[in-house]
């Protein structure tokens, strides 16, 4: 059911100092810049192999990522996997007495179906699981 690691979310204080090393230096190719306004997050996306790492930067100073970032600094915020069925994933999980944040899959970037399951449920990592349309 699990298919592979989409993308890797990594929180910055700004995508514009921020991108220039994964672009030129690790010579990743960048695709686009998205605002997911629901989450209150700026996302640029590279392309690394089959999965993305993704940049996010909050778009405010009330963005639930400003507040990471003012607790823990700039670094690894999230990884996510790509489901086949993200309603089956979120009732295992349920089934399992797991922590989630999100009970219903909501809407992320380029239209994915998107639900986080709480890092008490994955030994300390924000998991996102993922549907592509
Ligand atoms: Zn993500």
């Amino acid at each position: 059911m699990i298919q592979k690691i989409d993308h890797i979310g990594i929180a910055v204080t700004s995508i514009k100092e921020a991108l220039p090393y994964y672009r030129d230096i690790l010579g990743l190719e960048y695709t686009d810049t998205q605002e997911v306004a629901g989450q209150k997050v700026r996302v640029a996306f590279l392309k690394i192999g089959e999965s993305r790492i993704e940049l996010l930067e909050p778009t405010g100073p009330d963005s639930p990522l400003a507040k990471f970032l003012e607790a823990r600094g700039a670094g690894l915020h999230h990884i996510a996997v790509k489901v086949s069925d993200i309603q089956a994933s979120l009732s295992d999980h349920k089934k399992a007495g797991l922590k989630l944040i999100d009970d219903e899959p909501r809407m992320g970037a380029h239209n994915m179906k998107i639900a986080f399951v709480h890092p008490k449920a994955t030994s300390g990592v924000l998991l996102e699981l993922c549907q592509r349309p």
